[in-house]
């Protein structure tokens, strides 16, 4: 039997009931806690289905942690949602760290997001006829993109051939929203003009170049969402004091973690991109999945003298302060604590984003070569479960 639903509204009290004890019986599962948040549930329409509850994640706060960005500029508390113990006291390290050298400097290089529709052609002569074609008419492509949205832009191409097919990966500005609903029917518009007006025999509005919630090298190098770059330079005496190491016990050990990762073949050479990312998501409305994108980048260091410079590269960070999740009430709270909510600021906080991640890779990278990460999680980040012991505060 289905969930049950209702048609009129499905996100009242009563809706939400039904399915709760359709559960119930179903399963024998109580759900006291679930139902239970301040978030009225009509405010979730457009962010989810068959809604029975809400997942309650806590979220703390570091800082102050200094961004000298062309966005972000000055210093910032930033929320990190997350149920990993050590992990803000970790970040809140990098940040202290930081914001003594003198504050992150962070750019955003790039931005654009994508869709990748294939065609199939009758053959290769067909298809690279097809690609001059796609040249010819582009920029009325862009006016029939652009006849779909306020905010979103066709800027250009990129076009690949295999045999017969062609995949042609889009790429799209989309103000301050990350911008997927928006160009994808951006991009229908597209392709049915495409197939209208040359002999196509097939096409389908996504190849998996885009690459969507997937890691992948082309997001890499021609970059998906923002592609931000974030450095600092910390000094000896700051090294020593708080991190309780120096710039070259640092560099060895970067180098042979590099090595490690080439041995093992990952997609990005990072510590730990992904804490602060998902942490940052969670808290401030972003969709979850493009973590896996987004936490694919490069860190590196250098001894200069003795101080250290550290530098991250996000090449593929999806993110957005308009639309998707962000304007539910406790993920707008967030992105309020850092400026960033709404119009003309998804560069901000890609910039905070950045330099959040730099200041989890310090933290972490000095933890192992000083020794203190298995004492800090023993500290901070353990949860052994207790007997019987009821975790619920009513
Ligand atoms: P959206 O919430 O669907 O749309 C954003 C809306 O905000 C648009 O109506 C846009 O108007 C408007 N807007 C107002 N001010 C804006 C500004 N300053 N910058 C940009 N837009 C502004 O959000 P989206 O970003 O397009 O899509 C995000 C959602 O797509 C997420 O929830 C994600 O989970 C989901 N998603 C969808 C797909 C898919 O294939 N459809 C794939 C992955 C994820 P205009 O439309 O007039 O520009």
């Amino acid at each position: 039997m289905n969930l049950p639903k209702n048609r009129k509204d499905d996100y009242t009290e009563d809706a939400i009931s039904r399915r709760i004890k359709y559960l119930h019986e179903y399963s024998g599962f109580e759900a006291t806690q679930l139902t239970k948040s301040t978030i009225d549930p009509q405010l979730t329409k457009g962010n989810i289905e068959n809604l029975i509850g809400f997942t309650q994640v806590p979220v703390g706060a570091i800082g102050p942690l200094k961004i000298n960005g062309d966005h972000a500029k000055g210093e910032y508390y930033i929320p990190l949602s997350t149920t990993e113990g050590a992990l803000i006291s970790s970040f809140n390290r990098g940040a202290r760290v930081i914001t003594l050298s003198g504050g992150a400097n962070v750019v955003v290089v790039r931005d654009s997001i994508q869709r990748a529709p294939f065609f199939e052609l009758e053959n290769l002569f067909k298809a690279r006829e097809f690609i001059e074609w796609i040249g010819k008419q582009f920029v009325w492509l862009q006016q029939i993109a652009q006849s779909t949205t306020n905010n979103g832009k066709l800027l250009n191409y990129n076009a690949f051939m295999q045999g017969k097919i062609v995949f042609l990966r889009l790429n799209f500005s989309t103000g301050d929203a990350m911008g997927m609903n928006m160009i994808t029917k951006a991009t229908h518009e597209v392709c049915k003009y495409i197939s209208g007006h040359f002999p196509i025999k097939h096409y389908s509005l996504e190849s998996n170049m885009a690459v969507d919630k997937k890691p992948a090298h082309i997001n890499s190098i021609l970059g998906r969402g923002k592609t931000v770059s974030a450095e600092v330079v910390i000094k000896k005496n700051i090294l020593s004091k708080f991190l309780h190491t120096t710039a070259h016990q640092i560099e060895k050990a970067y180098h042979r973690q590099v090595t490690g990762s080439f041995l093992a073949g990952t997609m990005g050479v990072n510590g730990h991109y992904a804490n602060g990312i998902t942490a940052m998501f969670l808290a401030c409305g972003q969709d979850l999945a493009n973590i896996t994108e987004s936490s694919v980048g490069y860190s590196s260091v250098e001894v200069i003298d003795e101080d250290l410079y550290v530098s991250v590269n996000l090449p593929s960070l999806v993110v957005g302060t308009v639309g998707g999740g962000v304007s539910l009430p406790t993920q707008r709270e967030c992105l309020e604590l850092i400026g960033c909510y709404g119009t003309g600021k998804s560069k901000k906080f890609a910039e905070i984003v950045a330099a959040t991640a730099l200041a989890g890779e310090i933290s972490l990278e000095a933890s192992i070569v000083a020794g203190d990460f298995v004492s800090a999680h023993e500290k901070y980040g353990r949860n052994k479960p207790k007997q019987d012991v009821p975790q619920i505060r009513n």
